[in-house]
């Protein structure tokens, strides 16, 4: 499967709300331990749902050919 060419990142200013995680399509962004949002790379097709709907605006979208 071709890969988006963005995928979503979350910054430390998370405050664990879950709206990013209600609101992704692939199932690819996550609570963990009730303290931040991680995002699965792998399944995030980036498209921008979550930061969208990031009310602590958080989340930026990262170029994939930018990370080694
Ligand atoms: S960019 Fe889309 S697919 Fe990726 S984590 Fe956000 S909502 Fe999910
Ligand atoms: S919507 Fe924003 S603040 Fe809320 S859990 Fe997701 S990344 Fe964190």
């Amino acid at each position: 499967m071709k890969q988006s060419p963005q995928f979503a990142q979350i910054n430390r200013e998370c405050v664990a709300c879950g709206c990013c995680e209600a609101v992704c399509p692939k199932d690819a962004v996550h609570i963990i331990l009730g303290i931040t949002a991680q995002v699965d790379k792998e399944k995030c097709v980036g498209c921008r749902k979550c930061a969208k709907e990031c009310p602590a605006d958080v989340i930026t979208m990262v170029q994939r050919r930018a990370v080694v």
